[in-house]
């Protein structure tokens, strides 16, 4: 066995996904609401039995490793040394190789954090600066205990002191700089990439230190006049600024518990957060949230409450982090910190975690936030400014996802601002208009183009459909395999799932007419065709498709329901088969029409006929 089957074999998948979802038992599945996309009704199950899971919503779905990869965005060997010590299974080093840099990395910055630690809270250290900074830092409400909980620590004014311990490490100088701790010089000397900063260590959803944010020795302030109050590390092959949520490790559970996410721009505001007993709250490091952060916090929640520092006015409509959101269906308040008087997160909390708190449960959706501001903000008097007003409210309103919420704003912009209704449908659809013009990128297509998209592969895939629910009923049912065999021909089913219909039908008459899933996979991982991962997907969606497919019905009466069942289907799939057969035959007449042959024009013209009356029969 190697390490992943181990992996597979000691951990029980209901175990790994009930620690990031509320998994509610369905028969002999669970099921849950699908953290990878956004739904109200729960499409997402998962199997004991076959250890697999699927959502039939997104089409996402896998077995253990696929679904932490997708849960914590991590590859496939990183996701392997999370498990491992789950399962209790030591992973030997040389299977991983392939990601040595990076581990190279992970531990550096590893080492460097703890080295930093030390230095600031290491009792035996009575250095001044060092005493002022734990001062300073306890001034800010961070005693020894958050102080080692965020892993904060000091960079001491030295050229080379972390190189020499981490070269002591027996890491070389280039993999120093490689994990962003060190610059070179013009002459190509490295040195420290932080000197004399107070060092608060950037980490993963798991937990892991990828970077640094550095914040300059407050009672050095003048000494340092060439570099910014905070500096990071720089981008490296595990940092990436725009994929990183700050305190994301720290807050995900909390989020799962509340149901909601507050985001705040600094990284001092999430921490002040935190320490203050707002656990569910992460930063941006930033003023616009990218896809990636919306993509990574749409795993735990849809509910997203935003804090910005600046006066908020206007930025709605211009920010792309916003937008995008909207367009992602996910739903977004903002924190109005008016008449608090303070200007960040940071203070306020400092000064009065009550008004915080206040604060965010007063969040207003983002449109009545916008409307409240505008309306409060623009004289409505001046018809010239009123319209551009309107203008910027409907920009928002368009980008909503969900058609029946833009209507409900709508109706309160056309009572806030007196306009008539019509007036302000005719100019949404405007916008939308000019909207489709201007983007182009997958990602912020526009939603009623997707959606006819979606209903043409919904069209193309109606025998699919049916051909999946059968294989899938079969599975689920062996007992009326012999029924299906009896009812529908050979030449009735798709090319394209000949092959797997075949094997199972052997298998099926080898095995004492039984069919069971799990040992079936086995039978056919070992021939070459069904290697690769969009096959296994499929048949994972096989796997859990009756039971999904069936979750509404009772048990009882069972075995007649699954006939009905699988007598429609076969009369489907039937008139399926003439229904193409009639639109080749169709196609051929045209062709034949066009030569002017009138030969073969009678011939075809009477399979026509013999083929209509064939599907006629059957309707
Ligand atoms: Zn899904």
């Amino acid at each position: 066995m190697n390490h992943s089957e181990e992996i597979k074999a000691k951990l029980d998948i209901v175990d790994v996904v009930s620690g990031y979802l509320n998994l509610k038992a369905a028969g002999s599945n669970f099921r849950a609401t699908c953290p990878f996309h956004n739904e109200k009704t729960p499409s997402f199950m998962v199997s004991p039995e076959k250890q697999i899971w699927h959502c039939f919503g997104c089409g996402k779905g896998g077995d253990i490793f696929s679904f932490v990869m997708e849960m914590e965005g991590l590859d496939f060997v990183e996701t392997i040394k999370l498990l491992a010590p789950k399962a209790g299974v030591i992973l030997d080093d040389k299977d991983f190789s392939q990601d040595k840099n990076k581990n190279r990395s992970l531990e550096i910055l590893e080492l460097s954090q703890k080295y930093y630690n030390f230095i600031l809270t290491n009792e035996k250290n009575k250095n001044d600066n060092i005493i002022k900074i734990r001062e300073y830092l306890l001034g800010r409400g961070l005693d020894l205990e958050a102080i080692n909980r965020w892993g904060i620590g000091y960079s001491l004014n030295s050229f080379d002191d972390l190189s020499n311990f981490l070269k002591s490490k027996k890491f070389t100088e280039n993999e120093i700089f490689l994990s962003g701790m060190s610059v070179k010089n013009e002459k190509g000397r490295h040195y420290n990439r932080f000197r004399d900063r107070i060092m608060f260590p950037i980490k993963d959803v798991s937990g892991r230190t990828l970077a640094f944010t550095a914040r300059v020795n407050p009672f050095a302030e003048n000494n340092d006049k060439s570099m910014g109050k905070y500096i990071n590390s720089p981008q490296t092959t595990l940092y990436d600024k725009s994929r990183i949520l700050f305190a994301l490790d720290k807050a995900k559970m909390a989020i799962k518990e509340k149901g909601f996410v507050i985001i705040v721009e600094g990284q001092m505001d999430a921490i002040t957060a935190h320490e203050a007993g707002f656990k569910n709250l992460v930063a941006s490091s930033g003023t616009a949230l990218t896809i990636a952060q919306l993509n990574l916090i749409k795993r735990y929640t849809n509910n997203l409450v935003l804090s910005f520092d600046q006066d908020l006015a206007g930025l709605a409509a211009t920010d792309r982090g916003v937008a995008e959101a909207l367009k992602m269906g996910l739903n977004l308040k903002i924190i109005s910190f008016e008449g608090i008087g303070a200007k960040d997160p940071d203070e306020i909390i400092r000064q009065n975690p009550e008004a915080f708190k206040r604060a965010v449960d007063n969040a207003k959706n983002i449109i009545d936030y916008y409307l409240t501001e505008e309306s409060k903000n623009v004289d409505l008097s001046k018809p010239e400014l009123k319209n551009k007003s309107v203008h910027k409210i409907l920009t928002v309103i368009n980008m909503l996802y969900n058609k029946v919420e833009q209507d409900f704003w709508l109706k309160e912009l056309s009572q806030k601002y007196d306009v008539n209704e019509d007036s302000l449908r005719e100019e949404i659809l405007k916008i939308g208009k000019k909207d489709n013009k201007t983007n182009i990128s997958a990602s912020t297509k526009n939603k009623g183009k997707n959606f006819i998209q979606q209903e043409k592969a919904d069209a193309k895939s109606r025998d699919d459909k049916l051909f999946e629910l059968l294989l899938a009923l079969i599975f689920r049912f062996p007992q009326i395999f012999d029924y299906v065999v009896n009812n529908l021909n050979l030449e009735y089913i798709l090319e394209k799932y000949r092959k797997l219909y075949d094997l199972m039908l052997v298998y099926y008459n080898e095995n004492n007419k039984k069919l069971d899933y799990n040992q079936f996979l086995a039978y056919i991982s070992t021939k070459e065709d069904y290697q690769d991962a969009s096959f296994s997907i499929f048949l994972n969606k096989i796997g859990l498709l009756a039971d999904f497919y069936l979750q509404e019905q009772d048990d009882s009466d069972l075995e007649n329901k699954i006939k009905k069942e699988v007598t429609g289907i076969i009369l489907e799939i039937k008139k399926l088969y003439y229904k193409n057969l009639v639109r080749n035959k169709k196609e051929e007449l045209i062709l034949l029409e066009k030569r002017n042959d009138k030969d073969e024009i009678s011939g075809v013209m009477n399979d026509l006929k013999s083929l209509s009356e064939e599907l006629k029969k059957l309707e």
